[in-house]
């Protein structure tokens, strides 16, 4: 059973939310394992550092039916996209696909990793329409603003996002 087939769905994830749990799932479907690969990403300028980004998504993968979370593991990683792919011998990207908004960027870096490696192929999906708008931007956006983001991330998210603005703005 030499057959089984790797994907590695990357992102920075700061924070991890609904929509991309909604990838993670059905990413694992396409997939027999999955890796969900939390990028370091300091260029981005993260809220959260690395170990609490994995640590978030880890809590939520463990959130997952059994049959799927059993299938699915995260990683850091803070190399190219497509070396990482090949040291977990993964030969598929995962990506999700929000608006046409997404679509001339991830067509980019799809075309240029296929260049870097052409034994890996990038696959779109695409989320619940109930979850497609959610961006981890706007999360923040909004939680920074005292909004509620309670439809979009999980209770354990959302808790982080309002300690996270608790200390930044009042110093407590
Ligand atoms: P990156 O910094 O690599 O863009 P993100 O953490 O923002 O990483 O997102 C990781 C992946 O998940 C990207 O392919 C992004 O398009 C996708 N994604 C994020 N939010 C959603 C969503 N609501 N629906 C579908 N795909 C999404």
């Amino acid at each position: 059973m030499s057959e089984a087939k790797t994907g590695v769905y990357p992102g920075t994830f700061d924070p991890v939310t609904c929509g991309h749990m909604d990838i993670i799932y059905r990413a694992a479907k396409v997939v027999d394992e999955l890796i969900v690969g939390v990028s370091a990403n300091a260029g981005k300028d993260p809220l959260f550092t690395l170990d609490e980004r994995l640590a978030m998504m880890a809590a939520e993968v463990s959130g997952l039916p059994e049959d799927v979370a059993g299938h699915v593991t995260v990683k850091p990683f803070d190399n190219l996209l497509v070396d990482f792919v090949e040291t977990q011998r993964a030969s598929v990207i995962i990506r999700g696909l929000r608006a046409v908004s997404d679509f001339e960027y991830e067509f980019q870096m799809a075309a240029m990793n296929a260049r870097l490696n052409a034994r890996v192929e990038t696959v779109f999906l695409m989320a619940s329409d109930k979850y497609q708008f959610i961006s981890s931007r706007l999360v923040k956006e909004i939680g920074r603003l005292g909004g509620d983001v309670g439809q979009f991330v999980s209770a354990a998210v959302k808790e982080k996002l309002e300690r996270q603005f608790a200390g930044v703005g009042g110093g407590a």
